[in-house]
């Protein structure tokens, strides 16, 4: 692991009170969820949310998910719904927000919600988080633990390379293993699908015995989350590869010859949870990535919606 200026708290004990104290005095602390390291501060005091914009330079535009440990402190977050409960006994703990109408008295930042009406919550299934919300014993906002619009972080040395001396401290929970964010549906109340991630569309249908909505262009919030370029690399990237060209790396999928491959045996979950560090790897041989098709369906759909960011014109 490479040196890093924020401490590195084990995942034990003695790390998760001090992780638990840092947030109560306001502090931000990195942690590991099964989506990908997610960067977190206290969802009730606005200088720890204003942090947490400062630290990753994110627009302070860009609504944050908050984290909490059970349906219950949910309820006293947002306005419930039958939908909502059936998505929350399916898909929780696990990579799935629901963006809800805020309740009075929430006592949340308004920063959080960037000032909209609503709030984007999950429970996370990792039990290093799971710990930390129960020590903590509060709503945690927590986007990833990277600068903005950079590729995601998925283990501790990710976040060290993004973040290092500009958080309060890291906790070492190892890898990721969904490896994508969470998906995120609006439930206005029909549930509509927001941002594809590691539950696939497909199976949140199933489980709704229904079709998502697909968004209008009113839920469409102005935020990085949805906008062209994010998650990228300092290379340029070129999608839907068969070969590489010159001077390039490929990044494959499925029984090709590759400088690093997704899933050779072309499974999507696997692909899913190299996604990030693999881009992360090839980002620093310097040279332009090329990709390999990814099917556009299951947990496709979420890795083709970030390589497709990740190779947008970037802002300027
Ligand atoms: P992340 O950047 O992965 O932390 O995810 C945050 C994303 O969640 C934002 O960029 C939005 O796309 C989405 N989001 C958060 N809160 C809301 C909300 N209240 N309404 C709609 N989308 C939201
Ligand atoms: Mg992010």
């Amino acid at each position: 692991m490479p040196r890093s200026d924020t401490p590195i708290l084990p995942a034990d004990a003695d790390g998760m009170d001090r992780a638990a104290h840092i947030l109560r005095e306001g502090g931000l602390v990195a942690l590991p969820t099964e989506t990908v390291y997610g960067l977190g501060a206290d969802a009730r005091n606005d200088h720890a949310v204003a942090r947490i914009f400062e630290a990753k330079d994110r627009p302070a535009f860009n609504p944050l998910i908050v984290h909490v440990a059970d349906i219950a402190s949910a309820r006293h977050l947002v306005h419930w719904t039958r939908v909502a409960d059936r998505l929350a006994q399916a898909f929780w703990p696990g990579p799935l927000s629901l963006v809800l109408p805020l309740k009075a008295g929430h006592g949340l930042s308004p920063l959080v919600t960037a000032d909209l009406p609503t709030l984007a919550i999950r429970i996370p299934a990792h039990a290093v988080a799971r710990a930390l919300l129960a020590r903590f014993d509060g709503p945690i906002a927590a986007p990833s633990a990277n600068p903005s619009g950079r590729i995601s972080p998925t283990t501790v040395t990710h976040v060290i390379a993004g973040l290092s001396g500009r958080i309060d401290a890291i906790i070492d929970g190892g890898g990721c293993t969904v490896g994508l964010e969470s998906t995120i549906i609006g439930l206005k109340p029909q549930p509509v699908l927001l941002r594809p991630g590691g539950v696939s569309a497909e199976t949140i249908e199933t489980a709704l015995g229904a079709p998502l909505a697909r968004p209008e262009s009113t839920d469409r919030i102005t935020a990085p989350g949805q906008i062209l370029s994010h998650y990228a690399p300092e290379a340029p990237v070129r999608l839907n590869a068969t070969h590489k060209t010159a001077g390039e790396v490929l990044l494959g999928f499925g029984p090709v010859e590759a400088d690093l491959n997704l899933s050779p045996g072309g499974d999507l979950a696997e692909a899913a949870a190299n996604l990030f560090g693999h881009l992360h790897r090839l980002d620093a041989t310097g040279r332009p990535i090329a990709v390999s098709p990814i099917p556009q369906t299951g947990l496709g759909r979420a890795i083709n919606d970030r390589l497709r960011r990740a190779a947008a014109p970037r802002p300027t």
